[in-house]
């Protein structure tokens, strides 16, 4: 194995300008005794600690950008500690995925209900510290929601035990001064291994209820239309199992659809209430699994011209900015086009769950955007394009998921991460915090 093929990650491979002789160690701790040894390293040395679990993270996070760092990967810690069907909890190691532990809980008829696209790459650790979840967090939460508690190792080796009730630790003088600070398995989540080292979890499961769930399609004539439809979903409530959006999609590959639309699931007797407020089409299984699969597809493929580019994860369209859509992605879509660049599709998880870098939750369509890009644009320009963007949807009341909007460059997160980081200490992904990010980030574009 090459070390360039530890320090990048899924799609954080875009990150060209890595300086990999900066990368001082690499470590695959089987336990917290191992991960305690490897920071000692760190510590010694002077390096950062980098965590790293699946490196599927779209924000590159788990590189450590051009710091002098140790890696650490979380893919040796794969075990199941203890599962509780009774109270409804399973003690893991961070390096497992979803589908890994889901293998295992269902045959007893419990599940983890976490699952981001990534699923069967991403670990629980990383999907914590990236605060993930897929298209039914509308219905399951995001991974906060279903982690009771973490254990984590920081920089300077002490223990912490964090829960949505506050923190405990094997040193009184710190509990004391992150009890003082409210620290919540809130500040963990979303965090990107700034922190630490998460070692254990704990995690809820539920019992599997069978429903006979039905599939259905519903077009609209423009965006404030479904945006409307969204919102009525989420004030009503309603048991959306699994719901898509496809706002616009480059002709080259519409296979007959008509965007904007929703692709819905939800259980057979809720479907005369939902037709009440969207005008929805029943699909047979089949027309509904070909929907579903053009929708995953969509990201993966290439127009006739050009190269497509995922430029911006996690548009978060809520309240107001939901219920006016159209405007908001008509000056978007202005910004792109004087940028140079072609929309291409438009898609996402609607209606969805995330929460704001300031840990409120927001309840709306997340959506991600493919572009064509231009031949012959730098990094650092198209990285103006995704900063400019960034500024155009807080100012039109568009708040993106923050791992796509990296935590330096998010006011509430940012700031909430260096008080505790002033107790806790740095030496954990430092890079993210800094301005200097935009070094990498401009290679990542
Ligand atoms: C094809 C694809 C589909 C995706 N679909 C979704 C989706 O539907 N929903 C969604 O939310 N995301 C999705 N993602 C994004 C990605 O899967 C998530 O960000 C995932 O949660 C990251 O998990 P990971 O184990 O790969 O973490 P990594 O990428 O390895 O790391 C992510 C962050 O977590 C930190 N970290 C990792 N392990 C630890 C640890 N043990 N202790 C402390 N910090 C740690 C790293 O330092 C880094 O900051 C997708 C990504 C891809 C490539």
């Amino acid at each position: 194995m090459k070390l360039r093929d530890i320090a990048i990650g899924a799609n954080a491979s875009m990150y060209y300008r890595l300086n990999f002789k900066k990368i001082r160690g690499v470590y695959y701790p089987r336990t917290e005794t191992d991960v305690l040894a490897a920071i000692a390293f760190a510590r010694d040395n002077g390096y950062d600690v980098t965590p790293k679990g699946g490196g599927s993270g779209l924000s590159g996070a788990c590189t450590g950008g051009d710091t002098d760092r140790i890696m650490m990967s979380s893919l040796q810690m794969t075990e199941m500690l203890a599962i509780s069907k009774d109270i409804g909890y399973v003690d893991v190691q961070p390096g497992l995925t979803p589908d890994e532990i889901n293998a295992v809980l269902e045959p007893m008829g419990m599940k983890l209900f976490v699952a981001p696209s990534s699923r069967d790459i991403a670990t629980v650790g990383g999907i914590l510290s990236t605060d993930g979840g897929g298209n039914d967090t509308w219905v399951n939460g995001t991974m906060r929601d279903n982690t009771i508690k973490v254990r984590m190792v920081t920089y300077d080796g002490r223990k912490l035990t964090v829960s949505h009730e506050g923190v405990k630790s094997d040193d009184p003088d710190l509990e004391a001064e992150l009890t003082k600070k409210g620290m919540t398995i809130h500040d963990v989540a979303s965090s990107h291994g700034t922190l630490g080292f998460i070692t254990e979890l704990k995690l809820v499961i539920r019992p599997v209820v069978g429903e006979t769930l039905v599939g259905s399609l519903a077009e609209f004539p423009d965006y404030d239309t479904l945006g409307q439809a969204v919102d009525g979903m989420i004030k009503r409530e309603s048991p959306i199992r699994y719901g898509e959006t496809i706002v616009m999609a480059h002709p080259d590959v519409r296979e007959g659809f008509n965007p904007p639309l929703l692709i819905l699931q939800y259980p057979e007797e809720y479907e005369s209430e939902l037709k009440e407020f969207v005008d929805i089409k029943r699909l047979d299984t089949d027309e509904f699994e070909r929907l579903k699969d053009i929708r995953i597809k969509l990201p993966k493929r290439n127009p006739m011209e050009g190269v497509q580019f995922a430029l911006f994860e996690g548009y978060g369209f809520h309240e107001e900015s939901l219920r006016n859509m159209q405007h908001t992605l008509d000056e978007i879509d202005t910004l792109l086009k004087s940028h140079d660049l072609v929309p291409f599709g438009k898609y996402g998880h609607a209606p969805s769950k995330w929460y704001l870098g300031d840990n409120t939750a927001a309840y709306g369509i997340i959506m991600h955007s493919r572009e064509i890009r231009p031949e012959g644009k730098t990094g650092t320009e198209l990285l103006q394009t995704v900063l400019d963007i960034v500024e155009k949807c807080d100012s039109l009341g568009v708040t993106p998921k923050p791992e796509h909007k990296w935590p330096f460059d998010d006011e509430a997160k940012s700031s909430r991460l260096n008080e505790l980081r002033e107790v806790i200490g740095p030496g954990f992904n430092s890079f993210i915090l800094d301005e200097a990010c935009d070094d990498v980030l401009s290679s990542m574009v």
